[in-house]
This record gives structure tokens, C-alpha cells and sequence, in this order.
């Protein structure tokens, strides 16, 4: 980075400081995850200089030809990942994934039925204050109170009442198999499409570890930064009948010039996902989630739902007489990242609520097993238990540095970021 350095300090430090932060704290936001050197390299690469309006090979600007062949690379790949007939590697995010594919369906004024934010969906699956739920008449489902998992009833009642032009599966914040085929049956039964947004599983479906919606719906759509570990972007995969709405509504409906570099790391991290080791990967996220929840369950604390079947969890704080927000802030200072999160039929605030969300796939990416979710779970459990005591606080940063240490983080950058 020397010639960041020396062109504008402030960021560099900025950014060397950020290097140290993900180095030097267990990272349990369920939606982040540790990108390889490979996808790295890709993305900051000079394909950040190319314009490349269109579709590989049918491009409105000149001297693509590089730029052609990683784009197809990332969709060939992409769809023998996923096995799916058709797929867009160019929306910028998530939400620009969800979006094209509601617009390429969609009139304003249409009825989508998508998860109740505050139950784990998405904002854009329809949330008052998102695009979704703004131009659409958005109807909601939820947990089941007693259960805490998605009440398949209510999804069907309300399908059967309001008659959804879409339906929307997948969620932020939902530990358990979701019932995709069960999703298509309603959805079939009232005549609505169906997209699952599986942003958060992508990268356990692609490792076998979860199932896969793509064999039951319409639309697929996903990040691809989260359990998935490639560059901040979003995908769309969809049924071949769909293909070219879709790709009109990405390019020119809703976006411009594709961001090749990040469609780059796309393409290395896809290659990455079809490998071996990314099987064992997902797996071992899995069982490391477990492994936390049922340590954390020992400890005293409520996991929503009674455990989990993927990479996160929703901790129910309210044992231990503690609030979301007060959790995020004392295991920030022990360098333990987490978000607060509502729990459903939350009686507090969002900004307070009674629940924090845990992910296990950056600390897995790191190399982390189970053992070692159990010294986290212990060390959570005791920050929660001396939320004041800064003296506990600091034996547990202690513990966090010497468990980070022996789980390097881009070692081989180390010098470079911290010059
Ligand atoms: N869909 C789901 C289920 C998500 O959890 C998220 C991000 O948290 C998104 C979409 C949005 O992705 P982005 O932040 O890339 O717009």
C-alpha cells in the first residue's frame, strides 16, 4: 500500500487501523465473512478502469475482450454452483438483485407476500420503509409464536386471502431449514411466482451444508459476501423463460456499467466455492453454530427456536436480564463483534431489543472448530454476566487476542497494512 501512503495518509490509517480491527476481534456478524487473497487481488486489480455496458460478448463498448472472458467465467461457474439454467453476476448489491426482480414482474401496486423484518426478513422483502414496500402492496408473514419457526399456515392463509403476485422466501435472521418446497406449493396453489433471496445460506447451499431453493424457484437471488465469501455484489439466478428480463432489468433498467473488478472476484470466489475445501467449510460452520448455541443454552442463555440449522442464531438475552444494545457495546469492548437484533414478539425497541444475532462463517474461515466456539461462548456469557466490570472485560479481550493470534488473518499482508 505504499503508494496509498503516501498519496493520502488519512485513509491509509484509516484502513490500517481497519486491517488491525479484523485481525485483532472475533467477528460474529452473521452477514460478514473473511474474502481469500485471490478474491482480493481480483477486485483491486485494473479492471476497475473498464466500462463494459451489456452482456459478455455484446458489449457498447470497445476493448472488452478481457473483461468478456472473466465475466463468463463468473457465470459459467456461478450457474454449475448453483445448477441453474440462467444467471446475472453484475447486480451491484442484494437489493439490486431483489429489485431487478420484482420490476422485470411487477406493476406498481401489485401484491408481493414476503418475512416480517422484525421476525428476520429482509427490508426488501417488502418493509414499510424499502422500495418493496413502498411501490408494492406488501403483505407479511411470521414466526410462529410458540415455535419461532416460519408458520407455514399463515404463509398459505395469507397467500389464499390477499393473492400475492410474488412470493418472497429466504430471511436475515432465520436460523432453521427453510421449507422451500413447501413455499412452492403455496405459491403454485394461488398462482404467484417465487423468489427465494438466499443471501444468507448461498454459501452453505453451495457447500451442500443447507438445501437448495433453486430447484423450486422462479427467482433466486443472493449476496455474495456473506457465507458465499466472495466481494460485496449481489447475483441473480433464474429459470432460462426469465433470462432476458432479467438482464434488461439489471442493465439498462436499473444499472449502469457493470463493476468488472468486483464481477472478478465473483468469478475467483465462485471457482473457490466449487472446490472441496469449501464443502468442508460450510460444514464446519454448521457444526460450529451448534456447537456455540448448545454451549451458550449451557450457560443459561434462550437460543430462539431451540438451536439452529446454519451458520447463525438469535440469542435471547432476557435470561441474563440484559438488553441487545447493552450486549453489542460491553463484548465490543472485549473485541467480540455482534449486532444487536430484535427477537420475535421483541417487547423492545430496535434500537434496544432483547436479542443479539451470532454467525460462526467468519471465525470458521479462519480455521475456528468447535472447541474453540465454546471458549467464545463462555467468554460471551461472562461479559454479559459483568456488563460494568471493566476489569472482566479486559481478562476477556485478553483472551479474544491470544484465540485471534493463534488464528492468523492475512498474515501475508501484515507488513504492508501495518507499515
Ligand atoms: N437479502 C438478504 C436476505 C440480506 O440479508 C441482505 C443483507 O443483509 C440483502 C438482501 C441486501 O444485500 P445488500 O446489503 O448487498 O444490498
Amino acid at each position: 500500500l505504499k503508494h496509498l501512503k503516501a498519496v493520502d495518509e488519512e485513509v491509509f490509517k484509516a484502513i490500517s487501523n481497519e486491517f488491525k480491527r479484523q485481525q485483532e476481534h472475533l467477528e460474529m456478524i452473521a452477514s460478514e465473512n473473511y474474502t481469500s487473497y485471490a478474491v482480493m487481488e481480483a477486485q483491486g486489480s485494473v479492471l476497475t478502469n473498464k466500462y463494459a455496458e451489456g452482456l459478455p460478448f455484446k458489449r457498447y463498448y470497445g476493448g472488452c475482450e478481457y473483461v468478456d472472458i472473466v465475466e463468463d467465467l463468473a457465470i459459467q461457474r456461478l450457474k454449475k454452483l448453483f445448477n441453474a439454467e440462467h444467471a446475472n453476476v453484475q447486480p451491484h448489491s442484494g437489493s439490486q438483485a431483489n429489485q431487478a426482480v420484482f420490476f422485470s414482474q411487477l406493476q406498481p401496486g401489485d401484491t408481493i407476500l414476503g418475512m416480517r423484518l422484525d421476525h428476520g426478513g429482509h427490508l426488501t422483502h417488502g418493509a414499510k420503509v424499502n422500495v418493496s414496500g413502498i411501490v408494492f402492496n406488501s403483505v407479511q408473514y411470521g414466526l410462529h409464536p410458540e415455535t419461532e419457526l416460519i408458520d407455514y399456515d399463515e404463509v398459505y392463509r395469507f397467500a389464499k386471502e390477499h393473492k400475492p403476485k410474488m412470493i418472497i422466501a429466504g430471511a436475515s435472521a432465520y436460523s432453521r431449514v427453510i421449507d422451500w418446497a413447501k413455499f412452492k406449493e403455496i405459491a403454485d396453489e394461488v398462482g404467484a411466482l417465487l423468489l427465494v433471496d438466499m443471501a444468507h445460506y448461498a454459501g452453505l447451499v453451495a457447500g451442500g451444508a443447507y438445501p437448495s431453493p433453486v430447484p423450486y424457484a422462479d427467482f433466486v437471488t443472493s449476496t455474495t459476501h456473506k457465507t458465499l465469501r466472495g466481494p460485496r455484489g449481489g447475483i441473480i439466478l433464474c429459470k432460462e423463460k426469465y433470462a432476458k428480463d432479467i438482464d434488461k432489468w439489471v442493465f439498462p433498467r436499473l444499472q449502469g456499467g457493470p463493476l468488472m473488478h468486483v464481477i472478478a472476484g465473483k468469478a475467483v470466489a465462485f471457482k473457490e466455492a466449487l472446490s472441496e475445501e469449501f464443502k468442508q467449510y460450510a460444514h464446519q460452520v454448521v457444526k460450529n453454530a451448534q456447537a456455540l448455541a448448545e454451549e451458550l443454552k449451557a450457560l443459561g442463555l434462550r437460543i430462539v427456536s431451540g438451536g439452529t440449522d446454519s451458520h447463525m442464531m438469535l440469542v435471547d438475552l432476557r435470561p441474563l436480564n440484559v438488553k441487545g444494545n447493552q450486549a453489542e457495546e460491553a463484548l465490543g469492548k472485549a473485541n467480540i463483534t455482534v449486532n444487536k437484533n430484535a427477537i420475535p414478539y421483541d417487547p423492545e425497541k430496535p434500537t434496544i431489543t432483547s436479542g443479539i444475532r451470532l454467525g460462526t462463517a467468519a471465525l470458521t474461515t479462519r480455521g475456528m472448530k468447535e472447541n474453540d466456539m465454546r471458549r467464545i461462548a463462555q467468554n460471551i456469557v461472562k461479559v454479559l454476566k459483568n456488563l460494568d466490570n471493566e476489569k472482566v472485560i479486559q481478562e476477556v479481550k485478553e483472551d479474544v487476542l491470544s484465540l485471534c493470534s493463534s488464528y492468523p488473518l492475512y498474515p501475508d499482508w501484515t507488513k504492508d497494512y501495518l507499515q
